[in-house]
């Protein structure tokens, strides 16, 4: 396997076709382990035209969420009845009721939640629709499909994440250090980057070398590392959610409260995610460990 060869087709084929009812409901049911003020929002967000759900003439690709202080959240999507579109209402849907609650509790200065912890609610939404369509999915193949899109989450956010941080890092300490750097050595750290993380396991072509020149987030400073620290977090938050932990929900919510009012590792303390603890990560590979054994299994 050429590193390439990931971006084929999903290792197991299982994309089903999906209405945007059918994701409402899948959504809410999936959801509705957060509470009963929690799915209400999401409803009232469903209902009132906070979201813009096809595609049309002359309409942005993607999708996002933006919330607007005073007035409510509001979510562009490009609904096209994937599978994939589920865990992207999930998605923003996460970042909306974030917004949300801040908005509502905060005052307009203290609301905005910082890019340390922006992508755990949304994530924390996706673990948790994932989790409840694996657990209700009858059919192994599909059920294959599902859990290998959790691995390639896992892969592309916190592993590939954190090679591409620990390039950042070596390039901005040889400029701290008062070294010059050409493409010749941009490229050789790369590359000896991708052989340290991904070894033996794929064939790594000289050519992916010059990869780095195409990762627009090298032209923010240290903007990558916050998917791997935000994937960790949502891990361990919608574990503690699923094993129903007494009052962890009502501890979430107010966490989400809090917006950017408080320093973001302690607002990630504040539901047991300690970022600067190893054991932390430890919990993250141990749930992509448990999806793969289940995969294995199910091949
Ligand atoms: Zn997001």
């Amino acid at each position: 396997m050429h590193l390439y060869d990931v971006y084929r087709n999903p290792l197991v084929a299982g994309e089903e076709n999906v209405n945007y009812e059918d994701a409402k409901k899948i959504v809410i049911d999936a959801l509705s382990i957060m509470g009963e003020n929690y799915v209400s929002k999401l409803k009232e967000a469903m209902d009132n035209r906070w979201i813009d759900v096809y595609e049309k003439e002359n309409k942005r690709t993607g999708a996002y969420s933006m919330g607007v202080f005073g007035v409510h959240p509001y979510i562009l999507l490009n609904f096209i009845n994937s599978s994939r579109d589920i865990s992207t209402l999930a998605h923003e849907l996460g970042h909306s009721m974030h917004s949300y609650y801040a908005d509502t509790t905060q005052d307009i200065f203290n609301s905005n939640y910082t890019i340390m912890v922006a992508e755990v609610a949304s994530t924390v939404n996706e673990i948790l629709l994932a989790n409840y369509q694996i657990k209700n999915e009858k059919n192994d193949l599909k059920k294959a499909f599902l859990i290998n899109e959790q691995l390639d989450m896992f892969r592309a956010t916190l592993f590939r994440q954190t090679m591409f941080a620990e390039f950042e890092k070596i390039v901005h300490e040889r400029i701290e250090a008062g070294e010059s750097l050409t493409s010749d050595n941009l490229n050789e750290i790369y590359y000896d980057l991708v052989k340290k993380y991904f070894g033996d396991i794929t064939i790594n072509d000289e050519d992916i070398k010059y990869e780095w020149a195409r990762i627009p987030h090298f032209y923010s400073n240290f903007y990558v590392y916050k998917y791997a620290t935000g994937i960790t977090s949502a891990i361990v938050i919608a574990s503690k959610i699923l094993q129903k932990e007494e009052g962890f929900v009502d501890k979430y919510i107010e966490m989400l409260s809090k917006g950017g009012s408080i320093d973001s590792l302690d607002l990630l303390k504040s539901v047991g995610v300690d970022l600067e603890k190893s054991e932390t990560y430890d919990i993250a590979f141990e749930y992509f460990k448990e999806n793969l054994e289940e995969l294995k299994k199910l091949l």
